[in-house]
């Protein structure tokens, strides 16, 4: 009763606070709120170094208009249960053939970053590694901990992890568990929201999204101590009313299912990605990952 008590509590507490900040038109979570190591430091490229007298216009710093990025999407990373339909066998990676496309990554010179840095590069033209590319991992399942994370740690890579955090804390087996996300998040790996319960947000009343977008970013940051950023729609699904309470909460920018890689920051609720399928050769993967980035 207590326990119910204070959710409540929280609750109408969350929605004080967003229905604040749209009313005064400031984002509900003030920047000032945040830990300084949540900021993107605002380091600007140095500027060159001159003997002429400075002219009177400062020139501003040059920030690229797009990046061509690949973020690959994998769902699964296990081999499919007996039975599996075409759907959970298409969204399942075997973590052998896992293994390999990581070596792939490596041996052609990919460094995996973040949707942090690809943020900073867009919104602060801070430099990307040569040949960048994003791994994200969509709904939090237990094979995320098991099988991706020790194969991204073996090859000193980073992956961004989108989690549905009722899947997590009703204690589901199947799913993460909160001392495995913390341990994920301590060893540099991004956890960031996949909604609360994996709904179609579309079409919804203001309190629902609240309690589908508000919710886990809390949670998320109790944690794992590190406040999330960035988002990814369950199914893909969206409509504007999703996007303006992203905003609200100062979502950086969020991802889709549709297929693409180049990104912008004017098209930062709507970045695209790859999807990676289950059970396609190293080949076809190697083809994919090259046509994403351009090469
Ligand atoms: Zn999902």
């Amino acid at each position: 009763m207590f326990r119910l008590a204070r959710v409540a509590l929280v609750v109408v507490l969350s929605l004080a606070f967003v229905w604040v900040g749209l009313c005064s038109g400031r984002p509900a979570f003030g920047e000032a709120k945040l830990p300084p190591e949540d900021q993107p430091p605002a380091t600007l490229p140095p500027h060159p170094t001159s003997t002429a007298a400075p002219t009177a216009t400062a020139t501003p710093a040059r920030l690229p208009a797009s990046a061509r990025v690949p973020i690959l999407m994998y769902h699964y990373i296990s081999e499919p249960p007996p039975g599996a339909d075409r759907y959970r066998i298409d969204l399942s990676v075997a973590p052998q053939d896992f293994e390999q496309q990581l070596q792939y990554l490596a041996a052609n010179g990919y460094t995996t970053i973040s949707l942090y840095d690809l943020y900073a590069h867009l919104k602060l033209g801070r430099s990307l590694p040569p040949k960048p590319i994003v791994l994200t991992f969509d709904d939090g399942y237990r094979d995320h901990y098991e099988h991706a994370f020790p194969l991204l740690q073996k090859y000193g890579m980073r992956g961004t992890f989108f989690i549905t955090t009722d899947f997590i804390n009703f204690g589901n087996p199947n799913y993460l568990t909160w001392e495995m996300v913390k341990e994920m998040s301590a060893a540099g790996m991004d956890i960031e929201s996949h909604a609360r319960t994996h709904r179609d947000l579309r079409n919804r009343d203001f309190q629902f999204l609240v309690w589908e977008i508000l919710g886990p970013i809390e949670q998320i940051t109790a944690h794992t101590g590190k406040r999330p950023r960035f988002f990814c729609y369950p199914s893909g699904r969206y409509d504007d009313a999703v996007i303006r309470m992203l905003r609200s909460v100062q979502t950086w920018a969020a991802v889709t299912t549709e297929h693409g890689s180049v990104h912008t920051l004017a098209n930062g609720m709507t970045w695209r990605r790859i999807r990676v399928h289950g059970r396609a050769s190293l080949e076809r993967f190697a083809a994919t990952v090259r046509s994403a980035g351009g090469d």
